[in-house]
C-alpha cells in the first residue's frame, strides 16, 4: 500500500467523514486523504450490479443521519460519474414522490421515523442539489417506464405457442409464470410510492406449481431484467454509459 490508510476495510465510515477527506484532501493536495475517500465511495457505489450487491452486504459507508443527499452533493460536486447512478438509485429509494415534490429531507427506508428524528433531519440536512432534484424526477419516470415496458414485453412472450421447450407441464405453467411476472416488486412497495430494494433480489416464490425448468428459466429472467436495468441504469439520469471496465472514473 503506497498510502497511509486512515480507516481500515473493515471499518464503517460517516459521510462527513468521507466528505471531509475529499475536499481537504482535494483542496491541500493530501494524497491518501483523497484516494481513500476515493476508495470507500467507489467501494460503496460500484460500476457492477455484483459489486453494488457486495456493498450492500457489507457496507463501508455509514450513512447514519446523513442520508443519500449528502452523497449525491458530494458526486456532484467531484463529478463522480460512476458514483451517481448507484446513489441516484438509493436517492429514489430513500425518498418518496410526496417527499421528493416538497423537497422535505428524510432518512433512509429501512428507519423507522419519529417526529423527533425527522426535525433533526428537517435541520440538519442540506437541500439536494436543483439539477440533482430534477434528474431524479426525470430518472423516477424513466425507470417506471422502463420496467412496466420491459415486463409487458416479457409477459407477451409467455404464450402456448412460444413456451420453454423443456417445460414439463405448460397448462400449469404459462398462467402461473404469468402471475409470478406480475408480482415481480421491482418498484412500488404496498405502502407508500417508494419502490423496494432495487434491482430487487430473486426470491424463489414460497408457492409455487411452476416444474423445476420453468422456475429456472424465471430465475435466469429475473437475473437479466436486473443487469439490463443496471446496465440502463446511467442513462435514466441522463449520465453517460457505464465506462467500459478498466477505464475508471
Ligand atoms: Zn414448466
Amino acid at each position: 500500500m503506497s498510502y497511509r490508510r486512515i480507516f481500515s476495510v473493515f471499518e464503517l465510515v460517516s459521510v462527513k467523514h468521507v466528505a471531509a477527506m475529499l475536499r481537504l484532501g482535494t483542496k491541500y493536495d493530501i494524497g491518501h486523504f483523497r484516494t481513500q475517500a476515493l476508495e470507500i465511495l467507489h467501494y460503496e457505489h460500484p460500476m457492477t450490479l455484483k459489486d453494488f450487491d457486495k456493498s450492500c452486504t457489507a457496507p463501508r459507508l455509514d450513512y447514519g443521519l446523513d442520508t443519500s443527499t449528502h452523497v449525491l452533493n458530494l458526486a456532484l460536486e467531484f463529478s463522480l460519474e460512476t458514483v451517481l447512478p448507484s446513489v441516484y438509485l438509493i436517492q429514489l429509494q430513500n425518498t418518496s414522490l410526496v417527499r421528493a415534490v416538497c423537497s422535505i429531507p428524510q432518512r433512509p427506508l429501512s428507519h423507522c421515523i419519529s417526529i423527533q428524528e425527522s426535525l433533526i433531519d428537517n435541520n440538519m440536512n442540506p437541500p439536494l442539489d436543483k439539477r440533482a432534484q430534477v434528474n431524479c424526477m426525470l430518472g423516477r419516470n424513466k425507470l417506471i417506464f422502463w420496467l412496466n415496458k420491459t415486463l409487458h414485453a416479457h409477459l407477451e412472450l409467455v404464450t402456448e405457442a412460444h413456451y420453454n421447450p423443456g417445460c414439463q407441464n405448460r397448462s400449469k405453467c404459462v398462467p402461473e409464470r404469468k402471475c409470478l411476472v406480475r408480482g415481480f416488486r421491482f418498484w412500488m412497495n404496498d405502502y407508500d410510492d417508494r419502490p423496494g430494494r432495487l434491482p430487487e433480489r430473486w426470491k424463489e416464490p414460497k408457492k409455487h406449481s411452476l416444474c423445476r425448468t420453468c422456475l429456472k428459466s424465471l430465475q435466469v429472467t429475473h437475473a437479466a431484467i436486473q443487469e439490463e436495468l443496471w446496465a440502463k441504469l446511467p442513462s435514466f439520469f441522463g449520465l453517460p454509459d457505464w465506462p467500459a471496465p478498466e477505464s475508471g472514473d
